[in-house]
């Protein structure tokens, strides 16, 4: 059975109830079988790493360059000192605001997966896409883009299936889409990543709340969430915790 995870991202805003309580309420729970990550803007990876017990940290952005004159940009092995164990790469918001493409995400995967951060790859698809029925080509084609030699040594990837049309936007996919889906996405791994991939982690994101979680568990394809909105709220990340059976 893949590992299962819970991955808070706080985008750029922190916690309403303040840092040292949401810390202290979540790495409060027993997280069972689940891995608990929280993922903060940059310069809260430190703190976060220092009192999140019972939790691990993702950055959630990594530069391509492992140093030099980059202004503004952040290197893997700066991250992984600052205590990050995982990064989030690939996110929909990276994408589209920033104008990442593909080539981009893949080289950032290779040094971030070589600097040993644990990759969180996020793909998806946007409305157009959905609705013209080519989900699972467009999904293909990210997965093989991102198909780099340093998966090999990989220790673990997190793919994190995110809708564009669903993240931020409160509409989220139904469980029976996302175990569909998933399906489609095994299928790509089987076929342009290395075999060890078949049973990698699959957790999906796009307005997951505590109220939609049982239905997303439902089919029992979900290894997990990343969590936006709902994550910056200590009791409702509980909750969505407490749901993932
Ligand atoms: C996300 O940031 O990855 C996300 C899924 O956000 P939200 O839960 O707010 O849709």
């Amino acid at each position: 059975m893949a590992k299962r995870y819970l991955i808070a991202n706080w985008k750029m805003n922190l916690p309403p109830e303040g840092v040292e309580s949401y810390l202290a309420n979540v790495g409060g729970a027993d997280p069972r079988d689940v891995t608990l990550v929280v993922a903060p803007p940059f310069p809260y990876l430190k703190h976060v790493s220092g009192c999140g017990e019972g939790m691990c940290v993702a950055a959630q952005n990594c530069s391509d360059h492992e140093s030099g004159a980059f202004t503004g940009e952040v290197a893997p092995s700066m991250l992984r000192d600052c205590g990050a164990d995982y990064v989030i790469l690939g996110h929909s918001e990276r994408r589209n605001l920033f104008s990442e493409t593909d080539a981009l995400i893949a080289r950032k995967l290779s040094l971030a997966i070589s600097k040993g951060l644990k990759p969180v790859l996020c793909i998806g698809e946007d409305l157009r896409v959905r609705e013209a029925d080519q989900v699972a080509r467009f999904l293909a084609d990210q997965i093989k883009a991102t198909a780099v030699p340093e998966l090999e040594t990989a220790e673990e990837v997190i793919l994190a299936y995110e809708p564009i049309w669903a993240i931020g936007t409160g509409r989220n996919a139904s469980g029976a889409m996302v175990a569909e889906t998933i399906l489609d996405i095994r299928h790509a791994l089987e076929r342009f990543w290395p075999a060890k991939f078949a049973q990698t982690s699959i957790i999906y994101g796009g307005s997951v709340t505590p109220d939609n979680t049982p239905d997303l568990v439902e089919k029992g394809t979900i290894d997990g969430f990343l969590v936006g909105g709902a994550s910056l709220d200590s009791r409702k990340f509980l909750a969505i915790h407490a749901g993932l059976r």
